[in-house]
């Protein structure tokens, strides 16, 4: 699945402040999981005990700094430590154009080419001794000593009641193993006039364990009859006991099913079209002539194909479906497989069925759609690609055929594993809440996320093309090999984070720019929620509903693919990491994986270090220190909000990289003509550096004299790295203002976006911005407002222009003054640059005569991107009415499409009238939102974190803890909340720390 973050930039723009009300830096994160999660219900049977998710326990010891010798500190030792696996390799692996050289074998350390600029990586495990336990156990005591078993007794089992009263026979979240399911065949027959449905399921099962009960998921399916057969035996009716807090139903049995037998469970049932983003639920849009045109579609991960059909509702629980659907004769229907007959129904109606799934796949991946969407198509090696839109949106339609097209041959070469089905449907969705769904041969998307018009900028092109990239990624990585439980759901969003990222570089040349750059704003966003004592482990155990809806972050998402880029550029030669997922994905097809089978499928042992950045949370500050030509690495826990941190010793295995000044002699001995280094070559490790108040000054300088001694994403690795010490309280604000003064011969979009956001974050603080124009006025003032080609500038520009406007500089609110005018004047004829449309609405929506003009527009608009941007435009508003109306206008869904509810609620909070109304909003409509978005899910996490992320006083500490307290089961324990609460905590310390100090500094 794709999440859709609110715009990389959002925060940047806010309209002038009109009192001196202390903003805060923006400081995202999540929260920490339970340790141990108690599950409601005690294990029973031997067998299902084996299933119910243990606790395990990371135990790392290692020493402080303070215990380390001085002498192990160098690059030799460290190699010793690490073991030899990373550094036995040559630098034969690169090419001899490559711009750094490995590590050659321990005792010649450092022996770099004779360049300018020197990379000695090295695998430093910087502190002496690391010893890590793992306790598998279950129902241990964990001591000192070790693990004792516990001598209590079993407890027995406390089953639930069923809806009838009768003793529901199973106890727990997980479903049982003793029965797995084969294959599916489901019909459905969906009534879009009553929007309402009927099914029929048929469930081939294989019984592994002895056992009297079979329990599956169901939820607010009306089961009407149910009928079961053993083996080669007659069927007959059973009762269907249901269970609804855990969207359970149960089949008990007198006498045991026999493991090897097979068993057949036939359910009937009806149900409503749901009315929210999940399950089978239904879809409007308005058609040219101005009717209403109703259609059904599905969005079942992570948990809600049961709310469609009965079934084991767990990625493990793979099986083959066959798929029939009803329909009216002027819909179409679409489904995960090609359609391989039609049957007329003597009620008029046509049923379509459609080929068995030729592979196993989860329930999660299972979609059909009824609409009477247009396609266009095109074969790729064996696979028909086509585009799916409601026939207005056909014309948008072809630039992601091309791509998708594109994109499906190189995953085919990328695996070197062909693409398994003969079809492959991407289909755009009138509403649809997440950015876009992998389900196996019909991925599903946001109108946004696909559809483009030939007028549209190279930007939006490229967020469509990255959005397609990672949904084509997922056909292997995750629809192919699937992760056992969402626990460890990173393995499939991380590698699609990574591949999104990463393929188009390869696919589109010209890509090159933005996706580097996009990817690496994304690892730093990603460090600011993971610095915070909520956050939580890449692979962290979950339990409860709520808790695998908040599995969809960034955690997930974005560290993933961090680490995953980290450990690509620690391995020796470009081809060891692709070598290891395609071996990966052939040893695992069709079945399912954990973390560990990812890091052993790898030629190079990487188990160890890369577990310690999945299993613990946070990553590590990296301090050098110079003393004579000694340099001494020294790591911790780069945790922002230290105060309740339980305190561990965290400790990471962190592949360093160093850029030195000139070619070096030995290790990380240096001589003292060698000015500075810099750790973390193009910031590829996830890991911030601290280099002490001299290593920074000599950076500057360097940076000074020659801003090209260092690659543009170093350059925004410092700028990032020194703000968010700052933040962290071991560097002065002077230190940032002194490193920043390299700035005015900056050029590169990568350095200077990373600067305004940074910046943006600060001045929001203080009623005093001019000097933001200080440092970036003349960059600003040399931007053009006609159409620009270079996606690098193009981002580049918008960036600058949507700030300075929002800063209300002259030049640039007029400028786009000026375009709006000529855009309503030609009626919408005259085009506005793509990547300027924003910053021209957003402007707009500040005047009263054209906010109106404005949300005219946004209703009759029918491009997609174009809409969107109006809508944040309209959202931008400082008007107090206007705010209101906007946010109840998105909770309502006529004029403004639900969906769109936490990017208007994002925008509003990003001005400073709205944040608080937002506030209000929010807790007024609570109940409405859970209902529209589930708790957990990363629309609330938005949601949450929009509202929330700017208080930095007592009282809002107070109001925040009080009404999320007060929800109970409807929300006071996401971990969004225990987040919310530690930036609050955390801007509030930020503000009485810093705030006198910047006020006189400015
Ligand atoms: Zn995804």
């Amino acid at each position: 699945m794709y999440i859709t973050t609110c715009i990389l930039f959002a925060h940047l723009l806010s309209f002038p402040l009109f009192e001196n009300y202390p903003n805060m830096i923006e400081n995202s994160m999540f929260e920490e999981e339970p340790d141990v999660v108690d599950l409601t219900f005690p294990a029973l049977d031997p067998d299902e005990v084996a299933y119910e998710p243990r606790s395990s326990r990371l135990l790392v010891r290692g020493l402080g700094e303070n215990d380390m010798d001085e002498d192990e500190e160098d690059c030799e030792s460290s190699a010793r430590l690490l073991g030899m696996s990373f550094m036995n390799r040559s630098s034969s692996h690169r090419p001899s154009s490559s711009p750094y050289t490995r590590q050659p074998p321990p005792r010649s350390c450092s022996r770099p080419s004779a360049r300018t600029m020197v990379v000695c990586v090295l695998f430093l495990v910087i502190v002496a001794s690391m010893t890590m336990v793992l306790y598998f156990l279950p129902g241990c005591t964990f001591t000192k000593t070790g693990c004792k078993p516990n001598k209590t007794t079993p407890i027995e089992p406390v089953y639930p009641e069923s809806t009838n009263g009768t003793l529901f026979p199973w106890a727990q979240l997980r479903l049982p193993q003793s029965v797995h399911p084969l294959s599916y065949d489901l019909t459905l027959n969906p009534d879009l006039d009553n929007m309402i449905f009927s099914g029929r399921t048929v469930i081939d099962m294989l019984v592994l364990h002895n056992t009297k009960r079979i329990v599956l998921h169901s939820a607010n399916l009306n089961i009407t009859k149910a009928t079961f057969k053993l083996g080669d035996g007659d069927a007959s009716d059973v009762t269907v006991l249901e269970y609804k807090p855990a969207q359970q139903i149960a089949v008990k049995f007198t006498e045991d099913l026999k493991a090897g037998q097979h068993c057949v469970l036939t359910l009937e049932y009806s149900a409503k079209l749901s009315h929210t983003y999940d399950g089978f639920y239904n879809s409007s849009y308005t058609d040219k002539d101005g009717n209403k045109r109703v259609l059904a579609a599905t969005q079942f991960e992570p948990l809600s194909a049961r709310k469609a059909f009965p079934c084991f509702d767990e990625p493990a629980f793979k099986a083959t479906f066959l798929v029939k659907i009803t329909r009216k004769p002027n819909y179409k229907t679409l489904s995960n497989m090609p359609k391989a007959n039609v049957t007329a129904l003597p009620n008029g109606l046509l049923r379509d069925e459609f080929e068995r799934t030729s592979v196993n796949m989860s329930t999660y991946l299972v979609a059909f759609i009824v609409a009477d969407f247009t396609p266009i198509s095109k074969n790729v090696s064996e696979t028909l690609v086509s585009v799916y839109s409601v026939p207005e949106k056909k014309e948008h339609t072809e630039y992601a055929l091309d791509t998708a097209s594109k994109l499906l041959e190189f995953y085919n070469n990328f695996f070197e594993i062909g693409y398994p089905l003969k079809k492959l449907d991407l289909v755009a969705i009138p509403d649809f809440l997440a950015g876009a769904m992998e389900n196996w041969g019909l991925i599903t998307f946001r109108e946004t996320s696909l559809l483009v018009g030939k007028q549209s900028s190279s930007l939006e092109k490229q967020v469509v093309a990255s959005v397609i990239a990672h949904e084509l990624a997922h056909q292997w990585f995750g629809n192919l090999v699937t992760m056992s439980w969402w626990n460890d759901l990173w393995l499939n969003e991380g590698f699609a984070t990574y591949m999104q990222y990463t393929s188009l570089q390869t696919v589109f040349t010209s890509c090159v720019c933005l996706q580097g750059n996009l990817f690496l704003a994304v690892r730093f966003r990603a460090m600011e929620k993971d610095a915070l004592n909520s956050s939580h482990a890449v692979s962290t155990e979950v339990n409860t509903p709520e808790q695998v809806e908040e599995m969809f972050d960034s955690v997930s998402y974005e560290k993933g693919a961090s680490i995953l880029l980290m450990l690509k550029a620690s391995l020796p030669g470009d081809g060891q990491f692709r070598k290891g997922i395609i071996q990966y994905l052939n040893q695992f097809s069709g079945l399912n994986t954990d973390t560990n089978d990812l890091w052993n499928s790898l030629t190079q042992n990487v188990s160890e270090m890369m577990s310690s950045w999945t299993s613990q949370k946070g990553f590590p500050l990296v301090t050098v220190s110079r003393k004579g030509d000694q340099v001494t690495l020294t790591q911790e826990h780069f945790l922002l909000t230290s105060d309740n941190a339980t305190h561990t010793s965290s400790l990471w295995n962190i592949p360093v990289t160093i850029k030195l000044q000139h070619q070096v002699s030995e290790s990380l001995a240096l001589p003292e003509s060698v000015k500075w280094l810099k750790l973390n070559y193009r910031n590829t490790g996830f890991y911030i550096v601290h280099y002490g108040d001299e290593g920074w000054a000599a950076l500057r300088d360097a940076l000074s004299s020659n801003v090209s001694v260092l690659t543009h994403e170093d350059r925004a690795s410092l700028i990032h790295n020194i703000f968010a010490l700052s933040r962290l309280g071991r560097v002065s604000v002077r230190h940032v203002f002194n490193l920043l003064d390299y700035m005015t011969n900056e050029t590169e979009t990568t350095p200077v976006l990373e600067a305004l956001l940074q910046l943006n974050n600060l001045y929001r603080l203080l009623d005093k911005r001019q000097e933001h124009t200080l440092v970036f006025g003349s960059l600003m003032n040399n931007q053009t407002w006609v159409e620009e080609e270079s996606v690098s500038k193009q981002e580049l520009r918008s960036a600058l222009l949507e700030t300075a406007c929002g800063l209300n500089e002259e030049n640039c609110t007029q400028q786009a003054k000026a375009l709006f005018q000529k855009y309503v004047d030609s009626n919408g004829t005259t085009r506005i640059p793509g990547d300027l449309q924003q910053v021209v609405f957003n402007v707009a929506a500040q005047s009263d005569e054209d906010w109106p003009t404005l949300l005219n527009m946004y209703e009759h608009v029918t491009y997609d991107a174009e809409k969107r941007k109006m809508l944040r435009g309209l959202a931008s508003t400082q008007d107090a009415r206007r705010i209101v109306w906007i946010l109840n206008a998105g909770l309502k869904g006529d004029i403004i499409q639900t969906q769109e509810l936490p990017l208007v609620i994002n925008t509003v909070c990003n001005g400073f009238a709205g944040y608080l109304f937002a506030w209000d909003f929010i807790q007024e409509n609570w109940d409405h939102l859970i209902e529209k978005f589930p708790v957990g899910s990363f629309a609330i996490q938005t949601v949450i974190k929009s509202v929330t992320s700017q208080f930095s006083t007592q009282a809002h500490l107070y109001q925040v803890k009080g009404f999320f307290s007060s929800l109970k089961e409807r929300g006071a324990q996401m971990r969004s909340v225990q987040e919310a609460l530690e930036t609050i905590r955390l801007n509030q310390r930020w503000m009485d720390k810093n705030l006198p100090t910047l006020k006189k500094w400015l």
